[in-house]
């Protein structure tokens, strides 16, 4: 059974066709510049090196149709017809309290993930254009919905609520909905093989550490807490965004900067976090690179970064009792053992014991611990496609 996996985003549109007999990905690639000009086609198909498509993408429509051409293409193709796509699974990002799994998209679906338009503004509209592209050009494939939020409607409810007058919440769902929800499910499910171990016996702290990075409480199979809130930007320091901060600066800032609404978000989300801090990039790679020539400001943001982590590490310990695995997830986590050094320094308290020689490991499954640790760290790549092509065949049978 071959399963479609999109991911669409204001202007992109990233795809892979994965074989849930052996969950080979047979091709993947992405559109990018959609309705923007100089749009283009990146095409693999079996591992091989990728093709670059100049092609005219006016609109996701259009994009996903040149996906299904280039998916049956004689030479690029992987497939002879769409007929043997046994369904699309899309990724949602936000579905509110409606949603705590993954679900079969109908009508009422539909209009529910459009009901929460309103809690994502940026990221739900590019999710509901991709499904309906691939609604009309293959009418008769069953389209599923992944959710980065349903991993996260297990949070009990003083978890999730916010200190604010409660007829907010009742009124328009303000409270903490947490992302990347799809990615800590699926590494805490590697983590209990990979130390076999029952999920429901272990006590895990996921670090999804990429551009955007949260960090997730997840006991006994379930998340029970999760930095990110009502909207991707609390938290931790990313990239970009800021993450945790005390309200009362974003007023001051308006009023002493003179920022609208649009202005101060934007600052928020695009000029803070990493970037803001070091002046230099929002890339890791970059920032360290800096601070290892001296750069002052690029070593403060590596330090903020990592105490910010450890801090979660600290309090999700905290929340579920103890911890029993900690994981490392995403661009950063999954890469830069620097990083995931500094924020595990000095939690020794808490049993924690790394091997420097195996946490030099780059984007492969790894224990990095000592042999006598007790909480046990783990490098855990993530495969957030895989993981919606893994709920799109449990929801086919
Ligand atoms: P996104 O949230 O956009 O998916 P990623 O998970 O790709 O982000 O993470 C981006 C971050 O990961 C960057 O800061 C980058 O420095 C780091 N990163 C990604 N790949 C590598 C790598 N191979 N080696 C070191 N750092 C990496």
């Amino acid at each position: 059974m071959k399963i479609l996996v999109i991911n669409t985003g204001s202007s992109s549109l990233k795809y892979q066709l994965i074989d849930m007999t052996n969950e080979a990905v047979l091709a993947k690639g992405l559109c990018d510049r959609i309705g923007i000009a100089n749009s283009v086609l990146k095409h693999s198909k079996d591992g091989s090196d990728q093709v670059v498509i100049e092609k005219d993408l006016p609109d996701h429509k259009v994009a996903i149709q040149e996906v299904v051409n280039v998916l049956v293409d004689e030479k690029l193709g992987v497939i002879a017809s769409m007929d043997e796509i046994a369904a699309v699974g899309h990724r949602v990002v936000h579905g509110g309290e409606k949603f705590h799994d993954s679900v079969i998209i109908n009508d009422e679906v539909m209009k529910a993930i459009k009901d929460c338009i309103e809690l994502a503004p940026l990221h739900n509209p590019p999710n509901i254009i991709g499904i309906e592209a691939c609604q009309q050009i293959m009418p008769n494939t069953p389209m599923i919905a992944v959710f980065d939020t349903a991993f996260h409607q297990t949070m009990p409810t003083h978890a999730f609520l916010y200190a604010l007058p409660y007829e907010i919440y009742e009124k328009y769902g303000v409270r903490k909905y947490g992302f990347h929800g799809t990615s800590h499910k699926y590494v805490a499910q590697r983590a209990a093989a990979v130390l076999n171990k029952p999920i429901e016996e272990l006590r895990l702290v996921s670090c999804h550490l990429g551009n955007g990075a949260s960090v997730c409480a997840i006991k006994y199979g379930k998340s029970v807490e999760t930095s990110m809130g009502f909207t991707p930007l609390a938290g931790l320091a990313m990239g970009t965004r800021c993450g945790t901060l005390d309200p009362a600066v974003i007023s001051y800032l308006m009023e002493k900067e003179k920022m609208s609404v649009k202005d101060v978000n934007d600052y928020l989300n695009k000029k803070s976090g990493v970037l803001g801090i070091s002046g230099v990039s929002s890339d890791f790679r970059d920032i360290q690179a800096a601070a290892e020539s001296g750069n002052e400001r690029a070593m403060l943001a590596m330090d903020i970064f990592c105490y910010r982590v450890k801090k979660y590490i600290g309090e999700y310990s905290a929340v579920m009792g103890g911890v029993d695995a900690i994981i490392f997830t995403a661009g950063i986590g999954e890469n830069n053992g620097l990083i995931r050094e500094k924020v595990l320094e000095g939690l020794e308290f808490l049993g924690v014991g790394v091997d420097s020689k195996l946490n030099e490991v780059k984007g492969k499954e790894t224990d990095v611990s000592t042999p006598d640790a007790k909480v046990r760290t783990l490098v855990i790549p993530t495969n957030e496609e895989l993981a919606i092509a893994r709920e799109s065949i449990k929801l086919l049978k």
